[in-house]
């Protein structure tokens, strides 16, 4: 079976030349495992930061070892009483297309409440970083300004849906126009900002006349600065990621953000979403049942063939995904 390692810690952004495609053995399952066929893939931007050796709230890959990520297989052989053959799983597991794992490894998916592509997506890790971010630490109110970066991605597009449910007024930043027209006609986001055509600063201050009260960060950098100036008073920053920054060699250095957050008594804080693993139950039912109910839509890119796993990682720092950006390398 194919499978791919990390073969160089990549400097910069990542090449080819970083990673390994080796043949390796399948295996044959111990007594609590099983072996599973792998269906979809997730490439996120947090594996970038886990092909450093740096120390962070998760451990580096380690070289010459297979890459994970979350995971949809199928089972395709079981040594477990929790899991029979056909049944479709989900955890994090190699980029490989067969995988042996123990059964406290995985979870069952119940392919009746959604799209199983949804539980790596929507009602999985990147609806539950939405849900979190936003409703724990942004504390969206009625009639309340939003702002989220990285708008048209997987955390970003649930982020201003959720503000919307939450009777907020929602802009959204992203790269390009046809990210910008999906969120304002099919999200329903109040205004867009294409950050590679306009000026962000005067675009903000035009599309946010009552400021800033919330600033979902999903990226960091220029577009960031752009947003302190307009904080309101007691304005919340749940500082999600910083995409914009993965790839740098040098970090950049921007505005320093002290002032803003002291003249506004704002709230900037930091979270991953290992830090609601006990309420992951509670975000996971909300987010099912708003999608049930037509109150959440979302997207997904998906690229198909193992081949093109690499493709697809670096292409989430092209911008090329509307949505969540998963890999099919095999049929249910
Ligand atoms: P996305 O689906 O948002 O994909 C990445 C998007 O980022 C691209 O489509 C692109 O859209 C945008 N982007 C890429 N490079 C840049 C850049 N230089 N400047 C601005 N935007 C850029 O990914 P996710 O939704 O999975 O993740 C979004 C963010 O949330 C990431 O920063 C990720 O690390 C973080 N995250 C954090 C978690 C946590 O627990 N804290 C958990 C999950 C994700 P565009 O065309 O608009 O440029």
């Amino acid at each position: 079976q194919k499978q791919i390692q990390l073969a160089k810690r990549p400097i910069g952004t990542p090449s080819m030349e970083d990673f390994a495609f080796i043949e390796a053995p399948i295996g044959t399952p111990s007594d609590g495992e099983v072996l599973i066929r792998t269906v979809y893939i997730s490439v996120d931007p947090y594996l970038r930061g886990r092909m450093q050796d740096v120390k962070s709230y998760i451990p580096p890959f380690r070289l010459n070892e297979v890459i994970t990520s979350g995971i949809i297989g199928q089972v395709v052989e079981s040594k477990s009483e929790q899991f029979a053959k056909g049944d479709v799983i989900i955890g994090t597991l190699g980029w490989q297309e067969y995988s042996i794992a123990n059964e406290k490894e995985i979870r069952k998916i119940d392919a009746t409440l959604a799209p199983v592509t949804a539980n790596l997506s929507i009602i999985g890790m990147t609806g539950l970083t939405a849900y979190f971010g936003l409703l724990d630490i942004g504390q969206p109110k009625e009639g309340e300004t939003v702002v989220v970066s990285g708008a048209a991605g997987a955390v970003g597009s649930t982020v201003g849906q959720i503000a919307k449910i939450k009777g907020a007024r929602v802009v959204g930043i992203a790269g390009t126009e046809e990210k910008c027209r999906y969120l304002l006609d099919e999200l329903g986001f109040d205004a867009v900002i294409n950050y590679k055509q306009e000026d962000v600063s005067s675009a903000l201050e035009k599309a946010c006349p009552n400021g800033i009260d919330i600033y979902f960060d999903n990226v960091g950098g220029s577009i960031s600065d752009a947003v302190f100036p307009l904080l309101n008073k007691f304005a919340r920053i749940p500082v999600c990621g910083a995409i914009s920054s993965y790839n740098k060699v040098e970090m950049d250095m921007g505005p320093r953000v002290q002032t803003a957050l002291i003249k506004t008594s704002a709230l900037m804080k930091g979270f991953t979403l290992g830090d609601y693993s006990s309420r992951f139950k509670e975000g996971g039912t909300a987010l099912a049942t708003w999608l049930n109910e037509g109150k959440l839509k979302y997207e997904e890119t998906i690229t198909e063939g193992f081949d093109h796993i690499i493709d697809a990682f670096l292409d989430l720092f092209k911008g090329a995904n509307l949505g969540k950006q998963l890999v099919k390398v095999a049929d249910i």
